[in-house]
């Protein structure tokens, strides 16, 4: 059975209903859209998407129009708002929730040739007297960065997640109705048209993302067909969380483009024998990739261990679906680490023994985890000074 999107839980019926009309855009003449996308912008202006992260973890975005002597730093950039009653995240009677331009990225969908950048902005959200709002978890991961720049701290998040038909319960690939007549096994790292399902879409999220400016680093095919992995990183500190979550962004607006459904489900599919998803997040100070940098990297595992279930906590809702000790993981209430185990919680790379330095893995965030959430936890557990 399909279990459905924590983003499209309480809006599974409405989406069904707009299917109907969403099928209609892919209809559209190429050639008509052609007439628009090819009008010049004018020279002084750009257009500005501010994305923002809404209450249940998804992005939103809003455009405006700026003067583009604006467009040159985020502390140029005005701040604007929204009607945060409209995304649960602000009551009626005093709606407006502040956005803070934190990251600015050029924008992949409108592009222009005339040497001057539309760009991408990546927000976050505050209450008029400049408070953070709950869902601001960036705010939250930053008081773990503050003063911290000296470790230099490197993050690789491998983002794993699952294509549908717009009926959100057949995943690519699949039978309607039913299971691909072979197993896991010949889909991860996969090619050949009964093997691979959305190559074009993990392909074009790769462009959009290298032309955004997103340090993506590499793609391939997953071990559930249908799934798909990109990676961000290695980035430093809280960019790693902006990257993460401008790239998720961009990869639902591909999707649009397709009219393929993208979930961060964890454990899209429970029945049977298939792969969850996840947000291994790959870890790295300064000290660990420098010479006897093992012995900081077995450090921070202990520390790690010993908060185990504050870990699991913030590491993705559903993600207990996924955690069994089965496809790849360890359970969700055992903490252990191993050399090149994949079914372990920590995974410590046999390069990274060889030469006694390099980065771990932390293999149990899930693909819809909060990337500023898991990165501000992970520095903060590995800063604590502790007597190991
Ligand atoms: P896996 O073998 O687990 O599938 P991937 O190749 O998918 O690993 O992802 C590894 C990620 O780790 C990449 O994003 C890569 O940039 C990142 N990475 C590489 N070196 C480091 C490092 N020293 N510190 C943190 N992240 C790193
Ligand atoms: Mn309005
Ligand atoms: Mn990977
Ligand atoms: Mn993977
Ligand atoms: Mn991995």
């Amino acid at each position: 059975a399909f279990a459905p999107s924590f983003s499209a839980k309480k809006h599974t019926a409405l989406n069904a209903a707009l299917m109907q009309d969403q099928t209609g855009q892919s209809s559209l003449d190429p050639a008509v859209i052609a007439k628009y996308a090819d009008l010049p912008f004018p020279k002084d202006c750009i257009l500005a998407e501010y994305v923002w992260v809404d209450a249940v973890g998804n992005t939103r975005s809003k455009t405006r129009t700026l003067d583009a002597s604006k467009a040159k730093s985020v502390d140029s950039l005005p701040k604007w708002n929204f009607d945060g009653s409209s995304t649960d995240q602000a009551p009626g009677d005093d709606s407006e929730v502040i956005l803070r331009p934190c990251r600015i990225f050029k924008d992949p969908f409108r592009p222009r040739s005339d040497g001057v950048d539309n760009i991408l902005v990546m927000c976050d959200t505050y209450t008029p007297q400049g408070e953070p709002i709950p869902s601001n978890t960036r705010a939250k991961a930053m008081e773990s960065f503050e003063g911290n720049d000296d470790q230099e701290v490197w993050f690789g998040l491998e983002q794993e997640f699952t294509l549908f038909n717009l009926d959100q319960k057949t995943p690519l690939g699949w039978p309607e109705g039913g299971m691909p007549s072979r197993p896991q096994g010949p889909y991860y790292c996969s090619v050949g048209p009964e093997n691979n399902f959305g190559r074009m879409i993990t392909d074009s999220l790769y462009k959009a993302c290298l032309y955004a400016g997103i340090t993506i680093s590499g793609t391939n095919g997953e071990v559930m067909p249908g799934q798909q992995e990109y990676q961000v990183g290695p980035c430093v500190g809280i960019d790693a969380g902006d990257q993460l979550m401008m790239s998720r962004y961009i990869l639902q607006r591909v999707c649009e483009d397709f009219q393929v459904y993208c979930t961060l489900h964890p454990k899209p599919i429970v029945e049977g024998e298939w792969n969850g998803a996840g947000m291994h997040t790959n870890v790295s100070t300064k000290k660990m990739r420098e010479e006897g940098g093992l012995e900081d990297i077995k450090q921070a595992i202990y520390k790690l261990g010993a908060k185990h279930a504050e870990h699991i906590a913030i590491y993705g809702e559903g993600n207990e679906l996924r955690l069994t000790g089965a496809y790849e993981t360890a359970s969700i209430d055992q903490f252990c680490y191993g050399v090149a185990n994949r079914g372990a919680s920590i995974r410590i790379g046999r390069d990274t023994e060889a030469e006694g330095k390099g980065y771990f893995e932390d293999r149990r965030p899930s693909s819809n985890a909060d990337p500023y959430l898991v990165t501000g936890k992970i520095m903060g557990t590995i800063m604590e000074d502790v007597d190991v």
